[in-house]
């Protein structure tokens, strides 16, 4: 039996996975369940799956568990340290799904013990990339990538060599504003911008998919993954979100990945992998969908990607400034302190004020300099949306 954890079940990434999972059963053993608010649905997952540990991040929704799990052997926790206490426990593979900065600290313990990390939390690359890779490297952990593009790339290295690889596409669906004439963009409300023209997915990433923040994260995502410089990765706007990435090499080739917008896939190839298994996901029927269409990103329209560029060219800590900022400015447009194009304004007067702070952008990746810059450029974007607002 192999046994697992899974970080941020209760999410929208977490709960494709038990779907997989659920239908296996006997295959796994669950050590522990995380999640946040959600405590009905953490309870009835750490039940039905019987999970050793099920811990909400949250201390005041620990009563709330433990009395939804009484009579039941599960073990109930509660906090942020319950949670890298839960990554130290010994597994064989898990899933890295908390949204946001949060996720690293989990990740970088669940490595520290050699355990196979699926991630989907792409914060974690962005903020510190070098610091995870480098911790999965020193304890011989392996890092599989669970973002749709990033699983295809990975993918379509399968027995290739990247000395020969000289681009990587990523495509975008364009988010839920391709169509609007930029001068709305301005007016776009909260509930307009939570909704994905393919992707069923959590409400944070699907607004970072409408202002493109997610796909600026992404091409982060990719050069620290996969190693490669900035000038090497493309953003490529791709309606249909069928084909995700694609790989182009040395004689010309593109090898391009095609599968219907189902989380489901990516999470199965890196529960499964090294190995293929069937996967119950829809079977593209290419003669019907007729034709895939292909634009270049506009980039008067999605700032964002800009701000990525010189987030991978500034390198050093200027990820963990770029993911914090981009947090606190969603915060803020959640909360109606900002308009949705204000976000990346803020984003980018952070980057500004925090870059030609003495020290920072050229401090070592440590735990200790990625958390106080998180923490500063929280801050940062917080005064920043004081200004605007
Ligand atoms: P979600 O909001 O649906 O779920 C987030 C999970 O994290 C929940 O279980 C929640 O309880 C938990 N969580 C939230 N805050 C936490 C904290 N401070 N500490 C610990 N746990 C916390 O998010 P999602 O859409 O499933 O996305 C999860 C991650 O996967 C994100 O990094 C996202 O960018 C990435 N991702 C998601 C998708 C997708 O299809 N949803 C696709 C690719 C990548
Ligand atoms: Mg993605």
């Amino acid at each position: 039996m192999r046994r697992i954890t899974l970080f941020g079940a209760t999410g929208s990434v977490g709960q494709s996975a038990i779907d997989l999972i659920a239908r296996d059963m006997p295959a796994y053993d669950v050590v522990a369940l995380t999640g946040g608010r959600n405590v009905a649905q953490l309870a009835a997952d750490a039940r039905r799956l019987n999970a050793d540990l099920a811990v909400t991040c949250y201390p005041e929704c620990y009563d709330e568990l433990k009395a939804l799990l009484s009579g039941s052997p599960v073990e109930v926790a509660a906090g942020p340290e319950a949670i890298t206490e839960a990554a130290s426990r010994p597994v064989d593979w898990a899933l890295s799904a908390i949204v946001g900065a949060a996720g690293l600290v989990p990740g970088l313990e669940a490595l520290s013990h050699g355990t196979t990390l699926a991630l989907a939390n792409k914060e974690s690359l962005v903020t510190a990339g070098p610091l995870l890779l480098g911790r999965a490297k020193a304890h011989g952990a392996t890092v599989l990538p669970v973002d749709s593009e990033h699983s295809a790339v990975f993918q379509a290295l399968v027995g290739e060599h990247m000395a020969a690889v000289e681009r990587i596409i990523i495509t975008a669906s364009g988010g839920a504003f391709r169509d609007w004439p930029l001068e709305k963009l301005a007016t776009a409300t909260l509930a307009e911008a939570s909704s994905h023209p393919n992707w069923d997915m959590g409400q944070r990433i699907t607004i970072d998919s409408s202002s493109m923040f997610n796909k600026a994260m992404e091409l982060i995502e990719t050069k620290e993954f996969f190693g490669v410089s900035p000038d090497m990765i493309e953003v490529l706007i791709h309606r249909e979100s069928m084909i995700h990435a694609m790989v182009g090499f040395n004689d010309g080739a593109l090898m391009a990945h095609v599968g219907p917008p189902d989380m489901r896939h990516a999470i199965g190839y890196a529960l499964h992998w090294p190995e293929r298994k069937a996967l119950p996901v829809e079977r593209l029927d290419l003669a019907k969908i007729g034709s895939l269409s292909f634009e270049a990103p506009d980039q008067a329209r999605y700032p964002a990607l800009a701000l990525a560029t010189r987030v991978m060219h500034e390198g050093g800590l200027s990820g963990a400034i770029f993911n914090a900022a981009k947090e606190r400015a969603l915060d803020g447009f959640i909360a109606g302190e900002i308009g949705f194009l204000e976000m990346s304004r803020v984003v980018a007067e952070t980057l500004d004020k925090m870059s030609s702070l003495d020290g920072l952008q050229n401090a070592e990746i440590t735990l200790d300099n990625v958390l106080e810059t998180d923490r500063l450029a929280r801050i940062r974007a917080g005064e920043a949306i004081s200004q605007l607002g």
